[in-house]
Parts: structure tokens; C-alpha cells; sequence
């Protein structure tokens, strides 16, 4: 069998510990002896980062706005206790954050769903898709500590020099501020893309701030969505039955967990963060969900929602036996093809995306499956396997379908 061709190369973001182990493998069983893979190779691992000094990561982003898809690894986002490990000079950005804020994207996150994992939230019949904005907020923040006795003051210089100043907190005792920002053009990218999201899916629009506590901030997201959606997006919703729908934080979160899901959820950056893993979790696996980052101006980047498994990794690296979930990580490379294929007009890539995502499926729906999904599912049959059979097992369900 000749192998499928490519046209344009992805970029492809190696990154880390346990899903850099699986990333070759993926390569190396279900995708090289198909595909005659082009990619230009960006390697993300923190050791290259160091070795960079992080121009790597800013070269990356560069190419996936010149080429238009990137695939990537989880990567880990270096604290204090990785200083030591890595030999570290600084404790370099999160990669993830440098990649959003240079896209300047809205992040689409998805449940896989499979026979025989029943969400713990038993009404949730249909995904429930997280939009998180990937711009700006608490990940672009600038922090302080503050000594007692100490005025806080937000201070604007405008165009013409002159001063706005108001008063954040007269400390008594030693506290900490934190500022934010975000930018008009950023939060309309953001509403664009979840309501033509919307519109491509066929799905409600949900979206939910703290414009009653952020009387200004939050509220000026409020005022965007709602601007666009009534001059651009409100008769395209009515023709599609579908509907925009804005309310509080927390009262979305209430009606969210009584919902039957099939909707698109619009988060600020932090909800979206902490809101996708509890959706993933609620439907199974942190490793069970798909993420794409969508620029405004039509660049993609897949990636796998979860992080780097240290914990497995420390395992593999005494020789242990691991059991990681390779799915998020699959869906990233699936997702990544398809839509260069698209972009390409290359078919034959496309339906190769598809069979390999429904050979993942097939596999676990017919009882084998790694460790994480081995507790939760209810199939009679299953069976648990170990990093490596699961993406073999994969592999012989894929040759099937071919
Ligand atoms: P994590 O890698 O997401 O893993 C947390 C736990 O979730 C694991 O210990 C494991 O539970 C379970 N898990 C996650 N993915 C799994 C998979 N594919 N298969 C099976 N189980 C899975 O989070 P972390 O350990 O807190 O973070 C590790 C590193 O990842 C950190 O350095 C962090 O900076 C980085 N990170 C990167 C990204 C990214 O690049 N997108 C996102 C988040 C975190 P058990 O141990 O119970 O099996
Ligand atoms: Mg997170």
C-alpha cells in the first residue's frame, strides 16, 4: 500500500515526560506507516526551551501562523520544583500561554465519548463544548507583594500624557495586588469565533461572566457579545434554531450540571481553564476530551487537554509498567490531519483522520482500554492494557477499516 502524500508541512510542537514517550509512538505505530508525514519539528521539551532560552516556543507560533496547523504535546509549565530538575535559568512561561497569546485564539474543548464510560452527571446525554478565551486576564497579569503602610494605585498615562489614577488599596498591614487587562479587539476575535463555532456545530451559545462583581471589566465582555451578536449573528442564529444566551458565572454553573449538554459553553481564560477539566473529568478522563485553538484569522492548533502525566512518567522511568491514555493525544494528530487535508484538499488524508479517530473508538468500545478508563467503565468484557498495546491494539482495529 502506498503511503497517503502531504502538501504543506505541520508544525509539530514536541513537548514532555510521559506524553513526550507517547507522542513517538503514536508517530512511529499509527501514523508513519500510513502517512508520508511532513512537519516542521519544533521541539518544546523543557530542556530545549532552557537550551533556547525560549525562542524555540516563539518560533513555533511563528510557524503555525505561516504554515496554519500545528499539533502539540503537553508541555510542562515550569514552578519552583522543576528549577532543580531541569537545571532551569528561569522559570520559563507556560508555552501554552506564549503559543494563545501570539494566536490570539479561542480554545475549543470537547468530550470523546465512548460506550460503556456514563458521564458522572447522568443527564449529560450530549458534549457540552468549553470556548475558552486564550487571551489575556490573569495569565498576562502582573503581580506584587505589598508591604504594610503601602498605597496601590492604578495609574493610565493616555495618548496625550495625561494621568487617570485611581485607587486600588491603602494597605495597613502587607497584602498583594494583581493588575489585569484584556483588549477590545481580543474579546470580539473571541465572541466571532464562538458563534460561528456555534453556527458550524449547530449548537447554542452559553456565555457567563461576573459582570455584577466586575462592574466594568467583565461587563465590557457582556457589552462585546452582545454588540456582536445582535449586529452580526442574531438573524444567522434564528434561520439555524439556535440561540445566544448570556448569564452569570455562577448561575451557568448551576444550570450547566442540570443541563442535557449539547451546547457551547463561552468562558473568560481562567473559568475555561478550570471549568473544561471538571467537564472532562464529569465525563470520564481528562484524557477523554479533544482541544483546538482557533485564531481569528484561521490558524489552528490541536493539542491534548491534560498535562505532561508526570507521575507515569516518573514510573516509566524506573521501568515500570504505565497505563497512560494516548486518546487526547491521538485526537490532537486526527484533528491536526484532517484539517490540513482540508486545507489542502487532500481526501484521502481526511478519511484518514476519520478511521484512525474511529479505530480509537472501536478499540475501546470493544473492551480495551487503558488504566484510567478500565476503572470507570461499565462494559462487561474490558480489559486493561499498558501505553504501549493500547496504541497496537489501536493499530490492528485501524488496519480493519483501511
Ligand atoms: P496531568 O499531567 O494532567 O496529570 C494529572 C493526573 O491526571 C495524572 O497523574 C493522572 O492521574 C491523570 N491523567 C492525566 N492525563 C492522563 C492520561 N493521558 N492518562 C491517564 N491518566 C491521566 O497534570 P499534572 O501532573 O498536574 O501536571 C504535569 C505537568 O503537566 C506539569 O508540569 C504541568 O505544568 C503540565 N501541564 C501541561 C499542560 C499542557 O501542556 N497542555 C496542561 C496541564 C499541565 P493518576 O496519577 O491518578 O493516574
Ligand atoms: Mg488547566
Amino acid at each position: 500500500m502506498s503511503k497517503i502524500q502531504m502538501k504543506t508541512p505541520l508544525v509539530e510542537m514536541d513537548g514532555d515526560e510521559m506524553t513526550r514517550i507517547i507522542w513517538k509512538q503514536v508517530k512511529d505505530i499509527l501514523i508513519l506507516p500510513y502517512v508520508d508525514l511532513k512537519t516542521e519539528y519544533y521541539d518544546l521539551g523543557l530542556k530545549n526551551r532552557e537550551a533556547t532560552k525560549d525562542q524555540i516556543t516563539i518560533d513555533s507560533a511563528e510557524a503555525t501562523k505561516k504554515y496554519g496547523v500545528a499539533v502539540k504535546c503537553a508541555t510542562i509549565t515550569p514552578n519552583a520544583a522543576r528549577m532543580p530538575e531541569y537545571n532551569l535559568t528561569q522559570m520559563w512561561k507556560s508555552p501554552n500561554g506564549t503559543i494563545r497569546a501570539a494566536l490570539d485564539g479561542t480554545v475549543f474543548r470537547a468530550p470523546i465519548l465512548v460506550k460503556g464510560v456514563t458521564p458522572f452527571i447522568p443527564t449529560w446525554t450530549k458534549p457540552i463544548t468549553i470556548a475558552r478565551h486564550a487571551y489575556g486576564d490573569v495569565y498576562k497579569n502582573t503581580e506584587m507583594v505589598v508591604e504594610g503602610g503601602s498605597k496601590a494605585e492604578l495609574v493610565v498615562t493616555k495618548p496625550d500624557g495625561t494621568k487617570e489614577t485611581s485607587l486600588i488599596h491603602e494597605f495597613k498591614g502587607d497584602g498583594i495586588i494583581q493588575g489585569l487587562h484584556n483588549l477590545d479587539s481580543s474579546i470580539s476575535s473571541f465572541a466571532r469565533a464562538c458563534f460561528n463555532f456555534g453556527l458550524d456545530t449547530k449548537q447554542d451559545v452559553w456565555f457567563s461572566t461576573k459582570d455584577t462583581i466586575s462592574k466594568k471589566y467583565d461587563h465590557r465582555f457582556k457589552d462585546i457579545f452582545a454588540e456582536i451578536y445582535e449586529n452580526e449573528y442574531k438573524e444567522k442564529f434564528e434561520a439555524a434554531g439556535i440561540t445566544y444566551f448570556y448569564t452569570l458565572i455562577d448561575d451557568a454553573v448551576a444550570r450547566v450540571i442540570r443541563s442535557n449538554g449539547g451546547y457551547i459553553w463561552a468562558c473568560k481564560n481562567y473559568d475555561g481553564d478550570v471549568m473544561s477539566d471538571m467537564v472532562a473529568t464529569a465525563y470520564g478522563s481528562l484524557a477523554m476530551m479533544t482541544s483546538v485553538l482557533v485564531s481569528p484569522d484561521g490558524v489552528y492548533e490541536y493539542e491534548a487537554a491534560h498535562g505532561t502525566v508526570q507521575r507515569h512518567y516518573y514510573k516509566y522511568l524506573k521501568g515500570e509498567e504505565t497505563s497512560t491514555n494516548s486518546v487526547a493525544t491521538l485526537f490532537a494528530w486526527t484533528g491536526a490531519l484532517r484539517k490540513r487535508g482540508e486545507l489542502d484538499e487532500l481526501p484521502e488524508l481526511m478519511s484518514f483522520a476519520d478511521k484512525l479517530e474511529k479505530a480509537i473508538i472501536q478499540t475501546i468500545e470493544n473492551g480495551t482500554m487503558t488504566g484510567d478508563l478500565y476503572l470507570i467503565s461499565t462494559l462487561e468484557n474490558k480489559k486493561k492494557v499498558n501505553t504501549t498495546e493500547f496504541l497496537e491494539a489501536v493499530g490492528e482495529t485501524l488496519k480493519t477499516l483501511l
